[in-house]
């Protein structure tokens, strides 16, 4: 369909090649372009907080307006821009809006986005110093800069990676590397005589199990050690568990800690874990790809001790630093100890230059040997903004979070599921009936059916936006507020949201 649509509106096709062509525009050309774009990038920013948060579409129709065969020939870019700007746009979820409060999901900022479009015209690749000196020593400042915002050693050192899940996977990596040397790494894991043990919090994120399952470690080797009543890792367990896979024969070898789970916010004890790991040799990890950045903000910076003694610090600047997707990071406290789970030979990765920052390869730090420019959006956010206003909009997520706490404590038909850890908060609706008295096993499943039907409605309504989580066995209606664009009002108007939600689920309730 999209295709006759087209053809209407092309009135010239461009020619493939040749100067003026597609391939190779004139600089006039890509201005043009380039302003069309802008404009509706400054369009979009200034709208965003108008737009209904969640499409109300399906792929069959979507893939009717977009599917069609590979073209052969050309089209103008003015009308490639205009199917991005009617169907795409429209057909996409709007995680900048400020009540979109779903999963852990960073709104972008319009820096970062024209620093995006800046690294991919530049097209610097950074495997090595020598591939494109000064990005990688920008991303070299621009980890140095994660480090001090974190309280890390300046000895430390790190590079970005696609998404937290790559972060943790490399740090796993880089873990078993260290305890299993290179045998696993020559012979593959069943050349290792032992089982190995990873411990984590009954609320670590999957993508920890995942990198097991990858690296050959096994899914069932991930220990997972019970929590306290604010959902962080109970540390006798943590002991306990280490002692007796320790006497059954199983090798442990690395503890991840929590700074910040995805359902209700928790931070694990960090410092006290840190302890644990040293006295059983631990490569301690910490997953703080939600909660790291809160260290700039001062009311939650307390709760971040300890997670400077961590061997690796996982992070995802397209979380809490604002930015678009993608950017991840890992923080190694040793690099070296790191390296020889990476490094390798070969003809196109040998290095000629003698001095060692020259010398400098990222490919030596994690799997990746072509690698994006997301350095540059990390410096130019950091710099252009300034860590204080970074930490104040932060500070006032958190506040943000507990304002909606609150007021759902002070309410009489909502009741809050779990304790707000940093800026994540869990609750459900109470409809008169279920506000006094006990509630048997048939009503708590009742609230739980009705809380996701008011879920749903509230997303298609498009004013504001919330996942679920299961807090001890009940469905709950969870937010994150991670938007430097959200107020106490957005907050205020999300909960008049879910009660509308909820009248419209009632009243349509046969
Ligand atoms: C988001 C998140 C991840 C996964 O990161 P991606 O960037 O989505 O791959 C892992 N752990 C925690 C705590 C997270 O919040």
């Amino acid at each position: 369909m999209i295709h006759t649509i087209l053809r209407a509106m092309t009135s010239i096709s461009p020619d493939g090649r040749g100067a003026g062509s597609a391939l190779d525009p004139s600089g006039e050309q890509i201005r043009d372009m380039a302003a069309r774009a802008v404009d509706w990038i400054a369009t979009h920013h200034d709208s965003i907080r108008d737009l209904p948060i969640a499409p109300r579409t399906s792929a069959a129709a979507l893939r009717e307006l977009l599917a069609e065969p590979l073209p052969a020939e050309g089209r103008d870019f003015a009308d490639l821009l205009t199917i991005f700007r009617d169907v795409v746009v429209p057909g996409t979820r709007h995680n900048g809006h400020p009540r979109f409060f779903g999963y852990v999901s960073a709104p972008g900022t319009a820096v970062a986005a024209v620093a995006d479009f800046l690294a991919s015209a530049l097209n610097a690749n950074l495997p090595a110093w020598r591939s494109a000196p000064a990005p990688v020593e920008l991303e070299h400042v621009a980890i140095d800069w994660i480090k001090e915002a974190l309280g890390c050693d300046p000895g430390a050192g790190g590079l970005f990676t696609s998404g937290g899940s790559m972060a943790n996977l490399t740090a796993l990596a880089a873990a078993r590397h260290r305890h299993c040397g290179d045998t696993v790494a020559t012979h593959g894991a069943a050349a290792h005589p032992a089982p190995l043990r990873v411990y984590a919090s009954t609320e670590t994120h999957h993508s920890i199990h995942k990198a097991a399952a990858l690296l050959g470690i096994g899914r069932a080797n991930v220990r997972e050690i019970p929590v306290d009543a604010h959902f962080r890792m109970d540390l006798d367990a943590l002991v306990r568990a280490i002692v007796e896979d320790r006497a059954g024969g199983a090798e442990p070898f690395c503890v991840v800690a929590n700074a910040g789970t995805v359902v209700t916010g928790a931070v694990d004890p960090l410092a006290d874990i840190a302890a644990v790991a040293r006295e059983y040799g631990l490569w301690m990890h910490v997953d703080a790809c939600y909660g790291g950045f809160a260290r700039l903000a001062p009311s939650a910076r307390p709760l971040l001790d300890g997670m400077s003694e961590a061997d690796s610090i996982s992070l995802d600047p397209h979380k809490w630093l604002y930015l678009p997707a993608d950017c991840g990071c890992l923080i190694y406290r040793d690099p070296e100890a790191a390296r020889p789970a990476f490094s390798l030979d070969a003809d196109y990765t040998r290095v000629t230059q003698t001095e060692p920052a020259e010398a400098f390869a990222f490919w030596d730090y994690g799997p990746d040997l072509s690698r994006r420019f997301r350095a540059l959006k990390v410096w130019m956010a950091l710099a252009h903004a300034g860590s204080e206003a970074v930490g104040d909009a932060i500070e006032s997520n958190i506040d943000c979070a507990r304002h909606l706490a609150d007021l759902v404590e002070g309410s009489a038909d909502f009741e809050l599921l779990a304790p707000v850890g940093l800026s994540i908060f869990c609750f459900r609706y109470l409809p008169p009936s279920a506000r006094a008295g006990t509630r048997s096993p048939a009503d708590e499943e009742e609230l739980d059916r009705l809380n996701e039907r008011i879920m749903v409605a509230l997303q298609q309504g498009g004013s504001s936006y919330l996942s679920n989580a299961t807090i001890n066995g009940r469905f709950a209606l969870r937010g994150c507020v991670l938007n430097h664009r959200t107020t106490r009002r957005d907050m205020e108007i999300l909960l008049d949201d879910v009660r509308r939600a909820a009248e419209q689920v009632v009243r349509e309730t046969p």
